[in-house]
Formats: C-alpha cells, structure tokens, sequence
C-alpha cells in the first residue's frame, strides 16, 4: 500500500528537518521514557521511540478490531469466571511450567477461600498484525491478547499530535487532517474509576503496583492524572512495599500504608523474574483481598498462550459464549493457525511439521513482555531438543503472520536516521467492568499502532525492538 508521502521519503533534506521537529514534537507532547541510565528519576528523560510517518492501516481491518474488541473481553471474562476450562486447559502445561503454575496455584487457593472480591475490571490489548495472502489481500490476525498491564495506552494518546505536526511540515496538511483522535488512557481510567466507584468506599486509594524499574512511568502518568482529574487518589507502590507494608482486615479489605485500597492495577508481575518468595506472598495477599484487582489471577491466566490456542480448537469458543454464534463467528475471524504441542500423535506431526519447515511457525512459550518467542534455525533447534519430552508442552506452535512492509524512520534517541523496511502490529484496548454477574462497562477504549524494521522477528516497544506509530486510516 503506497502512502501519500511516498514522494517525500527518500528527500534527505525534507525528512532531516521533519525529524528534527518530531522529536521536539514528541518532547513538548509528553511522549516521554525514562533513560536506561536513570530509569527510576526524571532528572533526565528522553522521548520514546517513535515512527517519523504514520503507517497506512485498511480501514475494513481497523473497523473489524474494534467490531471485536467487545467480544473478546467478553470472551477473557467468561474465561476467568470458569475453573474447568482453565484447569482443563492449562493441565499439561502446569506440569512443566514452574511460572504458570504458581499463578494457578494462587487461583485455587483464592477459589478454594472463596472469593472477597465481587467487583472485576478488566482492560486488555488485542494485538493483531495484517496478514499478507497470496492475491496480497490483507487480513486481520490476533497475534495475542495481553490481559495483564497492557501498556502504551497513555504515550499513544499523544503520537497522532505529533505526527500531524510531521506532516504538515513535509507539506501534506490534507493527510494530517485524517489522524485520528484516539485517547486509550482516558477510556482505561474510566474503567478503572467504575470499579472504583463500585468499591464503594470513596476514602479509598487505586494503588498502582508498578515495576523496581520504572523506565515506562510517563505512559501510566497519562492515566494516573485522568484518576487525579476525577478526584481520586492514587498511590505507586512495588510488590516489596506490599510485603512490608500491606495488610488485610477482618472482611479481607485490603489496606497499604493505612489506607484502604479499592483498586489493584498490575503495571507489573506477568514475567519471572518479577517475583521472589516474598513477591509471591504479597501477590497472593492481594489476590486474598476485596479490593479489584486489575487483572485477578483467573483473568492473568486466561491470557496464557496456552488457553489463546485452546480457543482456536473447534466447538471451544461455542461452549464459552454459548447462544452468540456472532461473536463466535468475529473472533474466530482474526485467528491465525495455533497449534497444542501437548503429548500425542497430533503434537507430534505438528512438532514434525515446525522442524522440517521453521519459517512458516512461531513457537512460543508462556511467557508475556517480548523477547520470548522462537523463530527459524532457533525455532528447529530448540524443538528437535525438546520433541520427544513433555517440556515441549510449556509452547505452543502459531502460523507466522507476514505482513506486507512499508518504508519508514524509526526515530531512537541517540541513533543515525535511517530508511527501514517496516511492519506494523495494531492493538485494541478493551475495558470492561462486572459487579457480580452483572456486566456494567464493556468497551473498546482506544488503540495502539507499534511499528518495526522486518528484521527483528520479535516485538515489543519496551524490549526496544518496536516504536510508537500513528495508524493512517485508508
Ligand atoms: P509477548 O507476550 O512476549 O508480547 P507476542 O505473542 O505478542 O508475545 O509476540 C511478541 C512479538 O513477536 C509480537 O509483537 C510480534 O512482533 C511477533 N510475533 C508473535 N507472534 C507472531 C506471529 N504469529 N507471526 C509473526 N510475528 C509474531
Ligand atoms: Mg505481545
């Protein structure tokens, strides 16, 4: 898909200056990062790495994530309220996954306690890249769903700014006219204030349980001041300060420092190496509590890669969202080819299958945050170790979407400026509340256009492979 800018991408003079205004651009925006060197002070800052363009999006695959997006919290929230799917579900891959077995383990003792908590918030990402098919059709695939601290929802609300400002100096005032207002921050806090609300104690705090590194401050910022905005108050706390500092009263209402807690938002606790024996003890003291978590445990593990290629098996989404054949019918649209590496003849063709032509798959274990996955030559070596053995079910197998690539800058901090080949990954936010069975609050909030050079297999904006885009709509 050629962009309207085309003419100008390769005018060395035009882009130097236009990349020079972006990034101040992206300074007086706020679409702000902490430096590797100093990620836990403000004294200095950088801005976060960012596209020089925005990126064309079909606007039928842009319409169809959002038709979506309500569905598949739908879809995370019946997941989470039923104990057999993911018990049945997750069976194999908790016999070899030390990390997903902890948090399940939390989950039946929360359930065996019986639940404190009556009010759940959720807000999600749904991710999805545009798969190229032979005729060169695009169509929209889910790479995952992230149901734990999905993040960017507040830098991105400031990029479409800046690349209007881009724009316009590159003498394309019309296409700048089209960038589309998004605000995911705003439509996070205001699932984050229903629940709160809900809570129903207005002396209450939201406690934002963030990361001993906290390069990525300025993207929770955006949806901490639209809390403050509202009046409610908001605390940052790491899970040691909840080991040492928390507690819960006789009704199992959650109090940090004193103060009552309403809300629990995860910006962190999805990777290993986020707990220790005492992290541990203080994520299951919150999960124990009354307070909302934002994800409970139940809603973390429906985001598994494991339960993602449970749904794609035939009859399986019918049975979670039983009488709406139409939401049914819109996610198993964007799913791409997953496949169980469970023990068994089916594992083992697929297994088969994976090493003899890598290229086509991904292999990907349990794990969230980027940098996890395996692609080619590693992909074959690693599967022919493990082939025969059971720890071949803590992956799962995933068809490789290959998107069309388009030319671009990505713009780094302290980096040449340089022509990429490029492709681009579109994420939905999804919030939604529930107050017992009851469902109060379920929307699509916003999106999220990150953008890398072809070269890089893997993904992510904080594990410093992709940046922060702006989709234009065509
Ligand atoms: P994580 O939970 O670590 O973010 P993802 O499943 O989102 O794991 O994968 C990380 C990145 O790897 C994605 O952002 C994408 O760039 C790439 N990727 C993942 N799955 C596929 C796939 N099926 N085809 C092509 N690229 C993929
Ligand atoms: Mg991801």
């Amino acid at each position: 898909m050629a962009a309207p800018w085309e003419d100008v991408l390769r005018d060395t003079g035009a882009i130097r200056e236009a990349a020079a205004v972006a990034v101040d651009a992206a300074l007086l925006e706020g679409v702000l990062m902490r430096t590797e060197g100093e990620p836990n002070a403000s004294d200095v800052v950088n801005y976060a790495p960012f596209t020089l363009l925005p990126s064309s999006v079909p606007s039928a695959l842009f319409e169809q994530a959002y038709e979506v997006q309500q569905d598949f919290n739908l879809l995370v929230d019946a997941i989470s309220q039923n104990k057999e799917f993911l018990e049945h579900t997750l069976a194999s891959t908790i016999k070899v996954d030390d990390f997903t077995a902890r948090l399940f383990r939390i989950h039946m003792q929360v359930l065996e306690e019986g639940l404190a908590q009556s009010v759940f918030l959720g807000i999600n990402r749904s991710d999805y890249m545009f798969d190229c098919g032979v005729d060169g059709t695009p169509a929209l695939k889910q790479i995952e769903i992230n149901t734990i601290a999905a993040s960017f929802g507040g830098l991105t609300s400031r990029t479409a700014a800046v690349h209007r400002r881009v724009l316009k100096v590159l003498g394309k005032s019309k296409e700048a006219s089209c960038l589309l207002h998004n605000n995911p921050a705003k439509g996070l806090a205001l699932g984050i204030a229903k629940a709160w609300e809900l809570y129903g104690s207005p002396s209450a705090v939201v406690m934002f349980l963030v990361e001993e590194v906290q390069r990525n401050i300025f993207d929770q910022r955006c949806v901490e001041n639209e809390l403050w905005n509202r009046d409610i108050r908001v605390i940052r706390r790491r899970f040691r300060d909840v080991f040492e500092n928390a507690s819960l009263d006789d009704a199992k209402r959650l109090y940090m420092d004193g103060q009552e807690v309403a809300v629990v938002y995860y910006r962190e606790g999805y990777m290993p190496k986020n707990y220790d024996q005492q992290n541990w003890e203080a994520r299951l003291l919150l999960e124990r509590s009354r307070a909302v978590k934002c994800p409970d445990i139940a809603t973390q593990l429906a985001g598994t890669k494991k339960v993602q290629q449970e749904l794609s098996q035939p009859g399986v989404l019918e049975r979670l969202l039983p009488s709406q054949p139409e939401a049914v019918a819109r996610i198993r649209a964007t799913f791409a080819g997953l496949y169980s590496l469970d023990m068994g003849e089916e594992g083992d063709k697929i297994a088969a299958t994976a090493i003899a032509d890598p290229d086509r798959f991904v292999l990907k274990p349990q794990r969230e945050g980027g940098g996890n996955n395996l692609y080619g030559e590693e992909l074959r070596q690693v599967l022919e170790k493990i082939r025969d053995s059971p720890e071949r079910t803590s992956y799962i197998l995933m068809d490789k979407i290959k998107p069309q690539p388009a030319m671009n800058y990505l713009l780094r901090a302290h980096s040449p400026l340089q022509m990429s080949k490029c492709i681009s990954e579109l994420g939905i936010f999804g919030v939604y509340v529930r107050q017992g069975k009851k469902v109060v609050m379920n929307k699509a909030a916003g999106h999220l256009l990150r953008t890398k050079a072809v070269d890089h297999v893997d993904g992510g904006v904080a594990a410093g492979v992709a940046v922060l885009d702006t989709p234009y709509v065509v």
